[in-house]
């Protein structure tokens, strides 16, 4: 494959992803979220439950999760369901519940923005802004978030390449925002027996060949609660900044991803052994 001068590949007239890519002697880049750094020494645990239910739902689990170790918190306000039936989420109510618990516990908060329309309202209450695996190639959306300045977690699109998750990080980066999380979230293979294909592989090739942060999904990764324990400790080991995981205080009786959400009382184990994992690598998690 041949790159000319303005970074053409002469064979597909695809653009390399420039600004994405590692250029020898670039520095690997820190994504700031309040006080928490993204891509440094530390690695990060980002959890909290698929979505924002309830109150009670979201500040038990927020509560809990923070006093095991997470740093950031998660929680979807709008939700990109398979089904037009199912909860589509609480929308700005439940951007108004990430805000009243982050003033309560001081946890930055990532939630999904799903549209365009939705980037100024999203924009307001996220510390961090995630860009779904269906959204990775929503080149409007990429671009919209671009302009912001708020920093952006991008989920790998689940039947794209490498290439084309670095070229969706190339929309944001082209827009003057710099401070994007890569974030693998399994793939779709051939394989039925998990929901996705957690590509564990894709961690040091992303390190390799570009200088943004890397972040794993084992929840959305396997879809198997059993599972995430392993996968989020191999997900350490392969050289990940950090983890994103679902957590919920009553697992069974969730509105979304139930069966892949670790209970509170899993999660404060974990933590215990990703602890020892990152110690053995020599990394820290804080
Ligand atoms: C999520 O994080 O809840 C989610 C919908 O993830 P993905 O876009 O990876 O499916
Ligand atoms: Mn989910």
């Amino acid at each position: 494959m041949k790159i000319n001068e303005e970074g053409i590949q002469n064979d597909s007239e695809v653009l390399k992803p420039l600004k994405a890519s590692r250029q020898t002697g670039t520095a690997d880049t820190i994504v700031t979220i309040n006080a928490v750094q993204v891509g440094g020494p530390d690695i990060i645990v980002i959890a909290g439950p698929c979505a924002v239910e309830s109150q009670e739902q979201l500040f038990e689990t927020a509560r809990s999760v923070q006093s095991s170790g997470a740093q950031l918190l998660r929680g979807g306000a709008f939700k990109p369901r398979s089904s037009p039936y199912s909860f589509q989420g609480l929308g700005e109510e439940g951007l108004k519940l990430l805000d009243l618990i982050r003033r309560e516990t001081g946890l930055p908060i990532v939630t999904e923005v799903m549209d365009t329309r939705q980037v100024e309202l999203v924009a307001k209450y996220a510390d961090l802004m995630q860009i779904g695996s269906r959204n990775m190639q929503n080149y409007p959306l990429l671009k919209e978030v671009g302009m912001c300045r708020k920093p952006v977690l991008l989920k790998r699109g689940m039947m794209a390449s490498i290439e084309e998750f670095l070229n969706a990080a190339e929309y944001i980066l082209s827009q003057g925002n710099e401070n994007i999380i890569l974030c693998e979230r399994g793939i779709r293979t051939f394989e039925t027996s998990t929901r996705n294909t957690l590509d564990l592989s894709a961690v040091p090739m992303l390190k390799r060949l570009s200088h943004l942060p890397v972040i794993v999904d084992p929840s959305h990764g396997t879809g198997l609660r059993w599972m995430v324990p392993s996968m989020s400790k191999a997900a350490v080991a392969v050289g990940a900044d950090g983890l994103l995981l679902e957590v919920h205080y009553r697992p069974e009786e969730a509105l979304c991803d139930g069966k892949q959400s670790l209970s509170l009382d899993e999660f404060d184990l974990l933590m215990v052994e990703l602890r020892n994992i990152a110690l053995a690598i020599g990394r820290r998690i804080a």
